[in-house]
């Protein structure tokens, strides 16, 4: 004890131990008097700065019965260092006895005489540590159970497996007997929408041909299976199939073509196909080569419709590069359009790539203007179909040159209906109008030519008529009776054709006047008395005012009348009905004709249209009775139209306004 207190004194001792975090306590004595404990180790114990001073055996009575301050004393006894791990203890802390685990040290501190002088006590509470290695030895253990069944698993695993492989090389085995049966080959193969043969051997022994291939041929399975190639199709000879054939056999270089051109057997002759196809070497269990798979796919149609494209799309760009064709382009955002040379010259437009619609839009001859702003509009509104179809004339700015086309163009809309651009062509029709013009010109000016002796030749009928009644001569007065009614039919004629041909110059005037359509059609009904004897007439007319050019209205009537008679067999029934609806008044005539196919109602109304007859039923007529009555009808803001049912008849129709009379 001198020698430690000369080198240290206890208070320094003490406060470097002091300031260990490990829990430290000092004895003294062989009877364990505690002279110091650190704050650490009376945590453990679970006691106060009290102990101090006290022999252990006093400071922690619960020790007794437990090995400790025996095993110390025996320390301070022998100067041998005594140390455990993980030993419990059972230490009363919180008022409670429980039992801790400690990794501990007892450590005698001998004097240079080898006496003990103290006992510094050494301990970490190791409870925690111990505790999650238990849990880890546990999961540990749980772990091991886990592999043993793991493995015991896929012990099982193995076995199954093994069922499995010879399974499947029982399969394999069956398979490749079935693969060897020609007959599960073609099966596959036989309705595969590509052509596949198998040829086999130096001389191409056709094994296997497929529907599509011997379909490509022009052959059957029965001429072709089993025979060398040459021979199942000898109309390839001077053909290159033969060659590749031999090569792919004997380089086995897969040959590959590419829309290849070949003449391929068509009943008695040849025709020219066009194919996709691949060779390919076929080869035995050491690579030798043993045959060749030929793989072909037909493209004849696919190549010809492309062409046909093709050749059109030249024939467009051709007629628009010879400058009989003008394009153009309209993006309505900017309202700036383009065109090409043709179209440009053709306005007398400036060279500029883009500009102004304006500009074009004042090339066009005034009448004509608003129509082409208003086909514009409308083609560039969503849902209209975006069409654009309208003739114009252009006015060219320098020569004043009028010169007629015709526009076809079509909108493109984005996702939300916004108008994209505005498409199109125009062609120049100066030409066919004007030939169309000398037609109606001729046409006119024999009609004036023929309407007086015509008129002179009606009278003279009439007057005989009277004569040969007079004469009591019914051969005579029957024959005159008939030559009247045909004269009458070619004064109607003559009289529409003039008309046609006002109409064209402008020079067709309405004039209109009051008066009721129920005495209209009793007229109409006496007159047809006569001239209509072919079918059953039924008039059901109400009583309805108008103000409309009377001449012109009996006109269409009796065009329409005239047309139900000529489309429908003799004997049957025509139907005239005049009634008002709101503030209109509709006629129609209903027949049970021939009727009129849907793709030829909006035509009828055209100038020189006439229906396609099937061969002997061809009627006499020029295309222009409808095309007039429509004219008379628009000339009264009214409307014309047609309902029918092809084979089953037709009904014309019209409506004017009418009017109320006071009264
Ligand atoms: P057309 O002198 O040829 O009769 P229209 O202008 O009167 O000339 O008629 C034009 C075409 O319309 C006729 O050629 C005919 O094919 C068809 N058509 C007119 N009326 C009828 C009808 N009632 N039934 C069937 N087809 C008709």
């Amino acid at each position: 004890m001198q020698n430690f207190q000369d080198s240290f004194s206890d208070h320094l001792v003490l406060q470097i131990l002091s300031m260990s975090k490990d829990a430290v306590a000092v004895y003294t004595t062989p009877d364990l008097h505690i002279r110091f404990a650190s704050e650490a180790m009376l945590y453990i114990w679970g006691k106060d700065a009290s102990v101090l001073g006290k022999t252990l055996e006093e400071a922690i009575p619960e020790l007794e019965g437990q090995p400790f301050a025996g095993l110390m004393k025996n320390v301070w006894k022998t100067g041998v260092t005594h140390s455990g791990t993980g030993r419990a203890a059972d230490l009363k802390v919180d008022g409670k006895l429980q039992t801790f685990y400690f990794d501990y040290e007892y450590r005698a501190i001998t004097g240079e005489d080898g006496r003990t002088i103290c006992i510094l006590h050494t301990a970490t509470n190791v409870t925690e540590r111990l505790r999650a290695q238990r849990v880890i030895a546990e999961k540990a253990t749980s772990e091991t159970q886990l592999r043993l069944e793991l493995a015991a698993s896929n012990q099982e695993m193995q076995l199954v497996n093994q069922e499995l492989q010879t399974a499947n090389e029982t399969l394999v085995d069956s398979s490749n007997k079935l693969a060897e049966s020609q007959s599960y080959l073609s099966s596959i193969m036989d309705k595969a929408p590509i052509g596949i043969c198998i040829l086999k051997g130096a001389d191409h022994v056709i094994e296997v041909a497929n529907e599509t291939i011997l379909k490509a041929w022009g052959r059957t399975a029965a001429e072709v299976l089993g025979k060398p190639h040459h021979e199942a199709r000898p109309e390839l000879k001077g053909q290159e199939v033969y060659r590749w054939l031999d090569e792919v056999f004997q380089t086995g270089i897969t040959k590959i073509n590419n829309e290849i051109s070949v003449m391929l057997k068509d009943g008695d002759g040849l025709r020219q196909a066009y194919v996709n196809s691949v060779y390919q070497a076929t080869r035995g269990k050491k690579g030798e080569i043993t045959g060749v798979v030929v793989i072909l796919e037909e493209i004849t149609e696919k190549v010809i419709q492309r062409r046909e494209a093709d050749r059109i799309q030249d024939m467009f760009n051709l007629a628009v590069k010879a400058g009989e064709m003008g394009t153009f382009y309209y993006d309505p955002r900017t309202n700036l359009f383009s065109a090409n040379e043709t179209l440009k010259a053709w306005f007398g437009l400036p060279g500029e790539r883009m500009m102004d619609l304006t500009l074009a839009l004042n090339a066009i001859k005034e009448e004509d203007r608003q129509q082409v702003v208003d086909g514009i509009k409308r083609a560039l509104t969503f849902g209209s179909g975006g069409q654009f179809d309208t003739e114009y004339t252009i006015i060219h700015p320098e020569t004043s040159a009028p010169r007629m086309v015709k526009a076809k163009g079509r909108a493109f809309f984005d996702s939300e209906g916004n108008a994209l651009s505005l498409n199109g062509t125009l062609i120049d029709i100066t030409e066919p109008k004007r030939e169309q013009q000398r037609k109606n010109d001729f046409i006119a000016m024999v009609s004036h030519e023929l309407k007086t002796p015509l008129s002179s030749m009606k009278l003279y009928l009439e007057l005989l008529q009277q004569h040969a009644g007079q004469q009591q001569d019914p051969v005579a007065s029957g024959t005159l009776v008939k030559a009247v009614r045909q004269v009458k039919k070619m004064v109607v004629m003559i009289n529409s054709f003039l008309n046609v041909s006002r109409l064209e110059a402008g020079k067709m005037s309405i004039e209109k006047q009051q008066f009721n359509m129920k005495d209209l059609f009793a007229e109409i009904e006496e007159e047809t008395q006569t001239t209509v004897t072919s079918h059953l007439l039924t008039y059901q007319i109400e009583t309805a005012m108008v103000n409309a050019d009377r001449e012109k209205i009996s006109q269409v009537v009796h065009n329409l009348i005239s047309n139900a008679t000529k489309y429908s067999p003799a004997k049957t029934p025509v139907t005239i009905n005049c009634y008002r609806e709101d503030n209109y008044v509709i006629v129609s005539v209903t027949d049970k004709g021939i009727g009129v196919k849907k793709e030829d109602r909006e035509r009828l109304f055209e100038q020189y249209y006439r229906v396609d007859a099937d061969k002997g039923e061809q009627v006499s007529g020029f295309g222009i009775g409808l095309y007039l009555s429509a004219e008379i009808i628009s000339r009264h803001d009214g409307d014309i139209w047609v309902e029918s049912e092809p084979g089953k008849g037709s009904s014309f129709f019209f409506k004017i306004s009418a009017i109320d009379l006071p009264g």
